[in-house]
């Protein structure tokens, strides 16, 4: 297959943990036959810098027509004075909002070689954690009206059927791909919008008989997630909502520097990026850890490549240089063998194996 794809490296340790990927994208395409192309997009402080706009219509129209984006990371404290308007995380903004992605997909997975990472007890992390949390994007109390009049202040929480529907089949799809068990978070015991989600949710389900689909008030579920986290395959949620608990499902994780996402919106261009920023303070000393931003290329191949046996060797790769010894400085620990961003990648690549 040949896939366009449009490739931001921003600021900071962007450029390392992208150029990182590359290598690993690379090494998919020589073991399986594809064609992976890359435009280089400027956005971030680095546009800032070079024409006076983080994100420029014609660099996001280049994006828009891509395959896929893959983005590093954006920002630094170079560019804390500009105006609000023209900030890097503007970039970053316009750019969610010009191709559309109303999903963001975060996975809250931990390897079980860095089990000692997580501030969860043994017991608890021993059963495995291992799901993905999809978050509806570009709606709900965050898109709502704000105002603030006199001692009051309004911030209006909206759904519509559509809204709901997008996002609740990209949750469906995903737990199609997984194991199949989709969990619904809501608060149906006290808001209307959530009782409208829960009802489009149960008559979309129907549609995906094959996926089991469970209730969950947010509350309980921001207490499950730690208590028994094992139970979890996909959590489906609105935008507030998913933000805190996609959050808290990181930390339990352990480390930053390890953790992909995924956006998606109506079509199969996505974006994909690590969770982190940019770092400034390791920028430049190939310390940084590029798992995370690995692993979002390994979701772009899954999610919107549909090359899910190439994504699986990524995993697997990750597994066996972890399996190896080696660490980078964010997760090194006691005996192991400490290796840079670009070694990092170097063993991935070595252990890379066509299934
Ligand atoms: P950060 O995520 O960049 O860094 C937080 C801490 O984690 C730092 O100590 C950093 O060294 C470490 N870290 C992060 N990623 C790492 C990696 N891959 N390997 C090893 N260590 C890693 O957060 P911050 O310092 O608050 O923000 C720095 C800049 O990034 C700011 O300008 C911020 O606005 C921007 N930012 C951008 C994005 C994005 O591009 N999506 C997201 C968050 C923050």
């Amino acid at each position: 297959m040949v896939k366009n794809i449009a490739v931001i490296r921003g600021d900071g340790i962007g450029p390392e943990i992208v150029n990182a990927t590359l290598k690993v994208l690379d090494k998919v395409a020589d073991l399986y036959g594809h064609t992976f192309n890359y435009t280089d997009i400027d956005m971030g402080g680095c546009a800032i810098d070079k024409y006076g706009d983080p994100l420029p219509q014609s660099e996001l129209k280049k994006c828009v027509e891509s395959d896929s984006v893959l983005l590093g990371a954006v920002g630094g404290d170079k560019w804390n004075n500009v105006p609000g308007n023209m900030r890097p995380e503007k970039g970053l903004l316009r750019l969610r909002a010009g191709m559309g992605v109303y999903s963001n997909n975060r996975p809250a997975k931990i390897w079980k070689q860095l089990s000692d990472a997580s501030p969860l007890k043994k017991s608890i992390v021993e059963n495995g954690i291992d799901f993905i949390i999809v978050r509806e994007l570009i709606g709900g109390i965050y898109f709502g009206e704000h105002k603030t009049e006199g001692d009051t202040a309004t911030d209006v929480l909206r759904y519509n059927v559509s809204e709901i529907e997008r996002i609740g089949r990209i949750g469906f799809e995903t737990a199609q791909k997984r194991n199949k068990k989709l969990c619904s978070v809501e608060k149906s015991n006290v808001l209307d919008s959530s009782r409208l989600w829960k009802k489009v949710m149960h008559e979309l389900s129907f549609e995906y008989p094959d996926v089991e689909l469970t209730d969950m008030l947010v509350d309980n579920c921001a207490m499950q997630i730690v208590k028994n986290p094992a139970q979890f395959d996909v959590i489906v949620t609105e935008n507030m909502f998913g933000d805190i608990l996609s959050d808290e499902a990181s930390q339990i994780t352990g480390s930053i520097g390890m953790i992909p996402s995924s956006s998606l919106g109506s079509t199969t261009c996505g974006l994909y990026e690590p969770i982190h920023g940019s770092a400034p303070d390791i920028a430049g000393k190939d310390i940084a850890n590029p798992v995370g931003t690995i692993l979002s290329a390994a979701m772009m191949l899954k999610y919107s490549f549909d090359m899910e046996e190439e994504a699986n060797a990524i995993e697997k790769a990750v597994s066996s240089y972890l399996d190896s010894g080696y660490r980078t400085a964010d997760i090194m620990s006691e005996g192991m063998t400490l290796v840079g961003c670009k070694k990092c990648a170097e063993l991935i690549c070595e252990n890379l194996k066509k299934e």
